[in-house]
């Protein structure tokens, strides 16, 4: 398995390289946004662990480009913890985790093996399940025809959900890919969204599986 860590903290990287070579990864390191995206275009690198604040090009700008390049590389994203950037934001631009500095080495490389399980998936411009369709770059959503107001956290709810259309997704996971893995308010947070998601979108939209999660219904 072969990583690109994008990162300008000099032992950040270093760190992370050592880390990962230790368990077997091949890794190269980019010290800058420019060099990543180099990299990342000119190699069949099986994942990328992306910082976002970098010099000359930031992890957003290196995430979306690849992806409107059609290059489909799972990318962990690594965000400060006072939050320059919304998680939100790095969803809609086709990154596929989020881990908030600092972070455990250990959640690192969980997370990391969970995203080189998965595999490099191909995002579709616009998401549709049943008669929902949701396109990530414009935020918009449409009810068949109609077109739906949703609030930043009930569009990145849905998408998570529509994203995984059809599975039962737990409570916790929401909360780690909608909110954040740091979270640590009350998780009925999430059934005050999915009740507020049914009222816009159809009461039948999202079921309830007791005890699991939630599922979104693909047809
Ligand atoms: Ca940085």
């Amino acid at each position: 398995m072969r990583v690109l860590v994008v990162e300008d903290e000099r032992r950040l990287a270093a760190a992370l390289r050592d880390g990962l070579e230790a368990e077997g990864f091949a890794v190269d390191v980019a010290g800058d946004g420019e060099e990543g995206l180099w990299l990342a275009r000119e190699n069949p690198y099986d994942a990328l662990v992306l910082d976002i604040m970098l010099p000359r090009l930031n992890g957003y700008e290196l995430c979306a480009t690849l992806r409107a390049e059609r290059i489909w590389t799972p990318i962990l994203m690594l965000t400060a913890k006072d939050g320059e950037w919304d998680e939100v934001d790095g969803l809609d631009i086709g990154a596929d985790d989020y881990l908030t500095k600092p972070f455990s080495y250990a959640v690192l490389l969980a997370r990391l093996r969970a995203l080189l399980r998965r595999g490099a998936r191909p995002r579709p411009a616009v998401l549709q399940a049943g008669a929902l369709r949701l396109d990530p770059a414009t935020r918009q959503v449409w009810h068949g025809d109609t077109e739906v107001e949703l609030t930043a956290r009930e569009h990145a709810l849905l998408e998570y959900l529509m994203r995984r259309a059809g599975e039962v997704v737990g409570k916790l996971e929401i909360i780690e890919h909608v909110w954040d893995v740091n979270f640590d308010g009350d998780p009925n947070i999430v059934e005050v969204y999915v009740r507020r998601l049914r009222t816009k979108l159809g009461a039948a939209t999202i079921e309830t599986v007791r005890g699991a999660g939630y599922r979104l219904k693909d047809g």
